[in-house]
């Protein structure tokens, strides 16, 4: 079995179909002992500074694994992906490209499904076996996700631990379909918590190492994180196609906006925390979210790998008194 990188969620199926070992660049990246080598590595073959330290670290991760190839996500995740992949070309590196169309067409999303399925060999049946497969290991991650909010026994960090592995299932679907067996099983032992102050967080995964835990030192809890949830693909589904029409991250931000609202209204969540990336082009669509929602939203911007500077952990401080005031 050889492995193969992608730069954001891909059909996972279709590599786990191929008896492929999927490795999500990001993952590997953000759990890296040495973050800062990589960045180096990168700035130093020729990576601007006000570039994204994402594209950064995924590049040098590609050339320090053992990846044989990289998937590639041109259309529906993010604006430097052309530019990263053609560096990685000129490295020697194959990379299969894949596409998400913007307005969400079942016909372009299908010809892209069947021409990855082309390249790795397998067909329809075979990748439903797999998502038959991957579904019941997303099964055990969705009712962590429900324990979070619902029987509020599972911390910010473990829900976004456990739900941002999906996208690459660890690179081990049985070892991860065991690990999150046992964690379910650990908390029959846990006591509830009590927080004041509910919060959502929505974009992209932290770099900060420490979000999570400073949240909850201040009594509030994250009881909802809306993208590392998608990447767990939560809603039902019977075939490739529709889970992956259905599957918010890549399209517009619209349907984003109206899954948020569902589940602040169902978590009965106080405020949102919305992180966005240095250098990132979603930062703009930070406007689009605090029109269209009608709860505090609260911007936190993060740039280098680390724990929280002390700018972001007043300005949260400062968040969470705000919204335990207007409880009270
Ligand atoms: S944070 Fe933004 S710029 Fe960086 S990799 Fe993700 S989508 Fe691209």
């Amino acid at each position: 079995m050889n492995k193969v990188g992608f730069t954001t969620t891909i059909p996972l199926e279709i590599l786990v179909a191929a008896k492929k070992i999927p490795v999500d660049l990001n993952n590997v990246f953000i759990t890296h002992p040495n973050k800062k080598a990589l960045l180096e590595r990168a700035e130093s073959d020729g990576f601007p500074r006000n570039i994204c330290n994402w594209i950064k670290g995924i590049y040098s991760v590609v050339l320090q694994t053992d990846v044989s190839e990289v998937i590639a996500v041109t259309q529906g995740d993010c604006s430097n992906t052309h530019a990263l992949m053609e560096t990685l070309q000129f490295k020697g590196i194959q990379v299969i490209p894949f596409f998400y169309p913007y307005d969400r067409d079942p016909e372009l999303l299908s010809i892209s499904l069947n021409k990855l399925m082309d390249h790795y060999k397998v067909n329809e049946e075979n990748c439903l076996n797999a998502k038959h497969e991957l579904d019941g290991i997303r099964k055990n991650v969705h009712h962590i996700d429900k324990l979070t909010w619902e029987e509020d026994i599972v911390s910010g960090e473990e829900n976004h631990y456990f739900q941002v592995c999906t996208s690459d299932m660890n690179q081990d679907l049985a070892a991860f379909d065991i690990e999150t067996d046992s964690f379910l099983k650990s908390l029959q032992k846990r006591t509830r918590y009590s927080e004041e102050i509910r919060l959502g967080y929505i974009g992209v995964p932290p770099v900060f190492s420490d979000l999570y835990t400073f949240i909850e030192s201040l009594n509030a809890r994250v009881v909802f994180n809306e993208m590392q949830r998608q990447f767990s693909m939560p809603y039902p589904t019977t075939s490739l196609l529709e889970q992956y029409l259905k599957y918010t991250y890549p399209y517009d931000i619209f349907t984003r906006i109206e899954d948020i609202k569902k589940e602040v209204e169902r978590r009965k969540i106080d405020g949102l925390i919305h992180y966005v990336q240095s250098f990132c082009f979603r930062q703009i669509e930070d406007a689009i979210l605090k029109k269209t929602i009608s709860l505090p939203i609260l911007t936190i911007e993060g740039d280098q790998p680390s724990t929280l500077d002390s700018r972001n952990r007043m300005k949260i401080e400062v968040f969470i008194e705000m919204l335990g005031n207007k409880q009270r």
